[in-house]
């Protein structure tokens, strides 16, 4: 068999993954050093900073407070808190959240831009890059709102709101996998794959698997990434088929069928034990950061005098940080499993080993994986197994 990738390949694919490996080992004590300095310098005078802004817009725009349809919005937001205040508590958060982002401004430009097109893996130009950039800040001081306004909000106001909050989006969470085939669709256009052999292969392989789907479409990633890609989105009726126009380009029908079929693996999965573990988490940790919540109203951290204080903010990112940590490796193991099946049953399916041998490493070679990615990377969490190892099993009959 030939090797997978010449030396000269495999130095640049070493050259490309080596910064990453870096930060990979760096962040987490860069965000430990961050959260430690924001909650034992930080809080006060943000807080300050805040209540100062919300103050100058308040004499402002305090006009809009009555006039007429200003006025309801006012007054919503008013009850959804309490009282008066809310602004100054989504600015503390906007502020840290917003002062992160610049710090961490220049490596993602470095990494997810200089980086990529230094090796060729990019077609961003600038004005893309940015654009994207932008909408993803957006859709997240959107959310980090909602979380102030929703979370912080009912904590004040609600004595057992980790129970009135979690229940609800525990069960959003279960049906969430629905809203799937839209979310994409906010950064990339799709088209439905054209009729023709392909779409006929694919129909048919996903009646032989027993799958239902609504359609197979075809994603424009190109515009930004040179990467193949296949996923499947929603689920039942609302399942899509997510090819994008770089693996339909660079892949033959036989290879896109094998990658098409290892998704397939995924929706046998057993996800229903997965979902019901993490909504019952989610609630648990609610649980968690109301005692967390009651205790810094309790010994006055950051001169904090009230369950639902803004200036815990940062001790919960905090908490969340360590768990997301320390629950990665456990989550990368258990994915990692999911994957090697995935590439049973949809090697079962095909029963065309050579092109799944053929597509694993056309997408090896196209993404320049890391064959043999460092052993602490694995365990910290990578979702699939070194395309190394997936190639070997291959082999063992
Ligand atoms: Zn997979």
């Amino acid at each position: 068999m030939e090797p997978l990738f010449t030396s000269e390949q495999l130095a640049e694919i070493h050259a490309y993954h080596q910064p990453h490996y870096v930060r990979a080992a760096v962040d987490p004590l860069v965000q430990l050093g961050l959260a430690v300095l924001l909650m034992a310098v930080l809080v006060r005078p943000v807080y300050r900073g805040a209540c100062a802004t919300a103050a100058a817009l308040e004499r402002r725009f305090g006009l809009l407070r009555t006039a007429p349809v200003s006025r309801a919005f006012f007054s919503a937001m008013d009850r959804l808190w309490g009282e008066p205040g809310w602004g100054a508590a989504i600015l503390f958060a906007l502020f840290i959240d917003l002062a992160t982002q610049l710090l961490y401004a220049p490596a993602n430009v470095w990494f997810y831009y200089v980086l990529e097109h230094r090796y060729g893996m990019s077609n961003f130009t600038p004005v893309t890059f940015a654009w994207v950039w932008f909408k993803g800040t957006l859709v997240a001081a959107l959310a980090l709102t909602a979380l102030v306004v929703g979370m912080y909000g009912l904590a004040r106001r609600v004595r057992r709101w980790w129970l009135v909050l979690g229940v609800p989006v525990a069960l959003l969470m279960l049906v969430a996998a629905a809203v799937d085939p839209y979310r994409a669709r906010l950064y990339y256009d799709q088209t439905p794959l054209p009729e023709g052999p392909l779409r006929e292969r694919i129909t048919a392989l996903m009646r032989k698997a027993d799958i239902s789907f609504s359609d197979v479409v075809v994603e424009k990633t190109s515009v930004t990434s040179k990467r193949v890609q296949a996923y499947f989105a929603g689920q039942g009726p609302t399942r899509t088929i997510v090819l994008n126009d770089v693996i339909v380009k660079e892949l033959s029908e036989d290879e896109v069928l094998a990658a098409v079929a290892h998704e397939a693996g995924h929706v046998h999965e057993a996800r229903w034990p997965g979902r019901i573990a993490s909504s019952l988490a989610l609630v648990a940790l609610l649980f968690f950061i109301d005692q967390l919540l009651r205790l810094a109203a309790r010994r006055g951290w950051w001169g904090v005098q009230r369950v639902g204080d803004i200036r815990t903010l940062p001790l919960v990112s905090f908490l969340v940080f360590l768990l997301m940590n320390l629950g990665a490796p456990v989550a990368g193991a258990l994915s990692r499993e999911r994957e090697r099946e995935a590439d049973r049953y949809g090697l079962r399916l095909t029963g065309d080993r050579e092109a799944f041998r053929r597509m694993l490493v056309k997408a090896a070679r196209v993404n320049k994986m890391d064959p043999e990615p460092p052993r602490w990377l694995v365990l910290k969490g990578m979702s699939h197994p070194p395309i190394g190892e997936r190639l070997a099993t291959l082999d063992t009959p």
